[in-house]
């Protein structure tokens, strides 16, 4: 039997106990309306049999601390324990947000540091650290866009520009926060088509959304004439800062030309993004649009302070020297993968990538759907026979069998090369038995979920 063949429910026997509890001597009595009138349905199991029950429950899930995790557009995945640490000290989670100021000094001391540090990493002037999302981010810089041209009796400006490879939440913020969404095409090199941009500017424009490195993970190399360009149009330039970490220490948005920015701090500073959160999305803004900030106010009392706190511990420790090589070697990591797998993979657009990169699946004989049939969710299911976690698949929505890859600074190079060399065992899988991929993965607990099924109809309890 394996041990994910039987619910806790199935393991146990009636009348076998883990541990038992003296008699009550004294005490109060419940009275008899609250209790119940039959015994709960607990499962009863011995106690070595419980501890078995839930570590073999910890080890049916991947995580980054048993396996290498090549999720593209999450960055931060290994994070140093130390980090955790310093943020669960008690002195910090027993603070209370109503607690009177002269009580929470060194709080106040973080948020500002925090700010300073932020200030110079990116070249922005003041930062507010309410937003608890990179999308929360968005709007609240958005509202301040808004704001901008609004306090200049600027009512006119209604519409904004993103950029076709741009990340889902750009147009969904825009939208929300009452904008009109323009679409500016990608060149075939998957950069902004500035031809295509100049003819959608005008006094109509509020602003342009960009990230940069764009959602390829390649560096928007006409950054400084499209903030030209935008900023003579009148209209304001915002920056994604999702994708900042390659460029942590190495450039600045404020100085690229951009206006507004968020950081997703539990993408580039020390917190995993996924799993629902927390997250903290601080917005920063140049000089003039300073005077906005403290009227926006996005969420209760100060966003999400453990976050902050472990991503000013991350960037203390790693100092002004260290914070660079971080994004450094993960673009390197990025573009040995690429390299290495392109003989065997689609590689839609050729040259260097910064911390991640897309395939468009496996390299095939002119059908849409790779080699021998073989798709992209055909090589992630397969990864996962091999201990790998699967690369974001059928993301970028640029190409129909996008496989965005993102290894992050924290693997070793021997990590990296059994990762290469299962993608090319894969690939001849693909050539030679196409069959072992379709129904991969093979060692898993679970196959392949109806997914559409899972998310909309999750069955999350054992009912008898
Ligand atoms: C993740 C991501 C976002 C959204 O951030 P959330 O914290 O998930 O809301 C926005 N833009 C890009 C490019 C991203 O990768």
């Amino acid at each position: 039997m394996r041990y994910y063949d039987k619910l806790v429910f199935e393991l146990g026997k009636s009348g076998r106990v883990a541990f038992s509890l003296p008699e009550a001597k004294t005490g109060a009595v419940i009275p008899a309306e609250l209790r119940r009138s039959s015994s709960p349905a607990l499962p009863e199991l011995s106690e070595v049999d419980v501890v078995r029950h839930y570590t073999n429950l910890s080890q049916m899930n991947f995580g980054v601390d048993t396996g290498f995790y090549p999720l593209g557009s999450c960055t931060m995945k290994y994070n140093p324990k130390i980090n955790e640490e310093i943020a669960s000290m008690p002195q910090w989670q027993g603070i209370h947000p109503l607690q009177p100021d002269s009580t929470v000094k060194g709080v106040r001391e973080v948020y500002g540091k925090m700010e300073r540090c932020l200030s110079a990493i990116t070249g922005m002037a003041r930062f507010t650290f309410l937003p608890c999302a990179g999308a929360h981010g968005e709007l609240t810089g958005l509202m301040l866009m808004r704001a901008y041209h609004e306090s200049r009796g600027d009512s006119a400006r209604i519409k904004v520009i993103v950029p076709d490879s741009a990340h889902g939440t750009n147009p969904a913020s825009a939208a929300v926060c009452g904008l009109q969404i323009v679409v500016v095409k990608s060149r075939p090199d998957g950069r902004v088509d500035v031809d295509d941009l100049k003819p959608l500017l005008g006094p109509d424009v509020a602003g342009i959304m960009m990230t940069n490195p764009n959602t390829l993970g390649l560096f928007e190399r006409d950054i400084k004439q499209i903030a030209q360009l935008v900023h003579d149009c009148g209209g304001l330039l915002y920056y994604d800062g999702a994708n900042m970490n390659p460029l942590v220490g190495v450039v600045r948005p404020g100085d690229m030309g951009f206006d507004i920015m968020h950081l997703n701090l539990h993408k580039t500073f020390s917190t995993p993004h996924g799993g629902g959160g927390p997250g903290s999305g601080p917005v920063g803004v140049c000089e003039k649009l300073a005077d906005l900030l403290p009227s926006a106010r996005t969420s209760a009392y100060n966003g999400n302070f453990s976050v902050i706190l472990k991503a000013y511990a991350y960037i203390l420790m790693l100092g002004r020297e260290n914070v660079r090589m971080a994004g450094r070697l993960a673009t390197l990591n990025a573009n040995y993968i690429k390299e290495s797998l392109k003989d065997v993979f689609k590689l839609p657009v050729e040259g260097v990538c910064k911390h991640e990169f897309v395939f468009d699946g496996l390299i095939d004989d002119g059908s849409s759907t790779g080699q021998n049939g073989a798709t992209t969710l055909d090589v992630a299911k397969r990864l996962l026979d091999f201990g790998f976690h699967a690369p974001t698949i059928y993301f970028p929505m640029l190409f129909h069998q996008s496989l965005m890859i993102e290894p992050t600074e924290t693997e070793s190079k021997e990590t990296l090369d059994s990762f290469i060399e299962v993608m090319h065992k894969i690939a001849m899988e693909a050539k030679n038995d196409p069959s072992i991929l379709h129904n991969a993965p093979h060692n898993a607990p679970v196959g392949r979920p109806d997914e559409t099924l899972a998310a909309r109809q999750p069955v999350l309890k054992f009912t008898v």
